[in-house]
């Protein structure tokens, strides 16, 4: 066999090996309320990959704390607290979207509530937290091709992602979007609390000394506060297009 004929072979077995047998991890750090959940899904399910919502983790933990009035300052407190906590997700056919489970129970709406949000970045800052849902977090990635969404994808779970996207957009228009979000949800609540809420997340959230929210340096940056749901979308997919060649 001429080296011209074996080499379209050796080029189809890579081709084939990466489309097929290769486990690819595109990571979606950025900002609160800036889409990045909304995006994350629709890119999973275009991509057939797995979707995994991080926030909704340390979402789930924080709401175990506040109904069993956890003492985030008691580190006695706050590791048998973790050890008491399962945290899972399925898949719901009817809303075909991935639901949140802690101990086995639903929690998918609660955890979305402005008393969890106003508490789970304290909650998150603790690197006993962290520890627990990183690792569940890398358990989940492993052996499956995933989109995951964060704060800190692409700087510590997963370092070596094969994408980074860094989502922003403005502080008035996140709020505007969740607060819309929160009304679909048959929730009320006064655009300045959202305001308030995003402006005190982000702060805690890019301050704190562990796993602080950044921009990891081989991340894409993708500002979304002129941009339609569609053309994030679609600007993340050529991205990932010309990057990983799928899509
Ligand atoms: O993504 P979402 O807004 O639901 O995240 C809720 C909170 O969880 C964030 O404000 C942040 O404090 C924390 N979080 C985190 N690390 C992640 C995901 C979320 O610290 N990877």
């Amino acid at each position: 066999m001429t080296l011209s004929e074996t080499i379209p072979i050796f080029a189809s077995y890579f081709i084939f090996e990466f489309l097929f047998m290769k486990k690819i991890v595109v990571a979606l750090d950025g900002n609160s309320g800036c889409g990045k959940s909304s995006t994350a899904k629709v890119l999973a399910r275009k991509l057939k990959f797995i979707y995994i919502d991080t926030g909704a983790m340390y979402r789930a933990v924080t709401l175990f704390f506040l109904k069993n009035h956890i003492d985030l300052k008691n580190d006695l407190d706050v590791e048998q607290a973790l050890k008491e906590i399962d945290i899972s997700f399925q898949y719901n056919m009817e809303s075909g979207k991935n639901e949140t489970f802690l101990n086995g129970k639903n929690v998918e709406r609660e955890i979305r509530k402005m008393e969890v949000s106003n508490l789970v970045s304290p909650v998150s800052e603790i690197s006993r937290v962290r520890r627990k849902l990183v690792e569940q977090q890398r358990r989940l990635g492993e052996g499956n091709s995933v989109v995951m969404d964060g704060r800190d994808i692409g700087t510590v779970v997963f370092p070596n992602a094969d994408l980074k996207i860094f989502m922003t957009a403005e502080l008035e228009v996140r709020a505007f979007r969740r607060q819309k979000e929160l009304k679909e949800q048959g929730t009320l609540v006064e655009l300045q609390d959202v305001i308030d809420n995003l402006k005190k997340r982000d702060e805690i959230d890019s301050s704190r000394d562990d796993s602080p929210l950044k921009k990891a340096d081989d991340a894409h940056v993708i500002d979304t506060s002129k941009l339609t749901f569609d053309e994030q979308v679609d600007q993340i997919l050529d991205l990932i297009h010309e990057k990983i060649g799928i899509a």
